[in-house]
């Protein structure tokens, strides 16, 4: 009797940004909510210094399809930003991903066909067939001195677990190429929203009703009562009480800091490659935006476990959680009235433009086009 919406959605990041905003479209009243204080998820920015501060670490929007890279242009421009990541290891600095400037720094070799060979003979001593972790991946794609170099610390700071015991798929992240070609990324779209991520999230959240501060768990049946479905993207283990036991995810803090100079690092984001420094990162967020402020604020990345006290972030998607998610899927598979998107309800290592593409597909799926309420 007191169905007041169409759907509760039940976080404010991308996924349930972008579901509201297509459910609002096709004339489906929504209500937004979200624990936290703002909305937006992770993407969030806060403006200090006249710098938008990245709250929860480096934000690059990049994609290789078109369709995501026009749907994402309607809610904001994007500027020509490159990622180009640095990394400290054993008190030198080397470009990222790897590629002809690291070998140049690393070995001095000159030419493409000097690294190959250098890195062919590593890839071929170490011998593995069907990598099985994210030891074996990174030793038979780059090389043990690569590994040793850039990953082996890093890795274990990041997941708090040895790499041989993560999967293989999270080092493939990385490109590799024998090029002199320092872009993070190989897709075709990449950029920064001129303005930040907020402009976008409050442009798609501009006609529905949203209520931040407000967590699902809290009132959960009254929650519940208010829509006829739910799209929930916080964690999915939560949702069904921890009945199969936790998810493990990796937490993260963040240590920003206003510094009176102009650049303290020259570039936006520095890995910490050894382990004697606890941070994995330091981001210096002006440079994101080509920024000429007097000051200039950067942010420490340290990598925690997950608690009662602080956010999942990174799903450890390793055998034994992969077997926990399977049992609440099944679950999850039996809803009628409950959709599970995002990095936590799918629990997916998911960069933005997958989440966007995850949160149209299931927006297309309700069909809105051949139903009213
Ligand atoms: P989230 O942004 O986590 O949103 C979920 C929301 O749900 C949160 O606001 C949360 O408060 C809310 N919520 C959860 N539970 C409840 C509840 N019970 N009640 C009410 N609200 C609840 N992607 C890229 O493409 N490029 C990058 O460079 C990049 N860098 C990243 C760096 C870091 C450090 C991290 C952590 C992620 C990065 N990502 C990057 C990934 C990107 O952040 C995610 O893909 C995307 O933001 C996930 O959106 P989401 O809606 O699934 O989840
Ligand atoms: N990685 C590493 N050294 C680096 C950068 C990345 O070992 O300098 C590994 C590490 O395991 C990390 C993974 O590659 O978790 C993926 O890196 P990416 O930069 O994509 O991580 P994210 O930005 O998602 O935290």
């Amino acid at each position: 009797a007191n169905v007041k919406y169409d759907y509760l959605i039940v976080g404010s990041g991308l996924f349930g940004s972008v579901f509201a905003y297509e459910a609002n479209k096709a004339g489906k009243k929504c209500l937004v909510i979200d624990r936290r204080s703002h909305s937006g998820g992770n993407v969030h920015c806060q403006n200090l210094e006249g710098i938008n501060v990245h709250s929860y670490g480096a934000h690059i929007f990049h994609t290789d399809s078109l369709q995501i890279w026009n749907y994402i242009n309607q809610f904001a421009d994007f500027n020509h930003y490159i990622n180009s990541p640095l990394a400290l290891s054993e008190g030198n600095l080397y470009n990222l991903p790897f590629n002809m400037n690291t070998f140049y720094q690393l070995w001095g070799v000159k030419t493409p066909a000097e690294a190959r060979s250098i890195i062919e003979a590593e890839v071929n001593s170490s011998n593995f067939k069907n990598p099985a972790n994210l030891e074996e991946q990174a030793l038979s794609l780059v090389g043990e001195s690569i590994y040793k170099k850039f990953i082996q610390h890093y890795t274990k700071k990041q997941w708090g677990r040895d790499a041989s015991c993560l999967p293989a798929f999270i080092i493939k992240r990385l490109p590799l190429r024998y090029t002199y070609n320092n872009n993070y990324f190989n897709d075709r779209y990449q950029g920064i929203p001129i303005g930040g991520y907020n402009l976008v999230v409050n442009k798609m959240l501009q006609n529905i009703e949203l209520r931040l501060s407000h967590d699902f768990f809290k009132d959960r049946s009254f929650f519940e009562s208010l829509a006829e479905k739910i799209v929930f993207t916080g964690k999915i283990d939560e949702f069904y009480q921890y009945q199969y036991g936790k998810l493990e995810y990796r937490s993260l803090k963040f240590e920003h800091e206003i510094h009176d100079i102009h650049d303290y690092q020259g570039n936006a984001v520095v890995n910490y490659c050894d382990l004697t420094a606890a941070f994995t990162r330091i981001i210096e967020h002006k440079h994101f935006e080509f920024g000429s402020q007097k000051s200039t604020v950067i942010t420490k990345e340290y990598a925690i476990n997950e608690s009662l006290n602080n956010e999942p972030y990174y799903p450890i998607n390793d055998t034994k959680n992969m077997k926990i998610l399977k049992r609440y899927q099944c679950l999850a598979d039996k809803e009628s009235n409950v959709i599970f998107g995002g990095r936590l309800a799918e629990y997916r290592y998911y960069d933005m433009h997958q989440v966007i593409a995850s949160a149209l597909k299931k927006a297309s799926d309700e069909q809105w086009n051949n139903f009213t309420r």
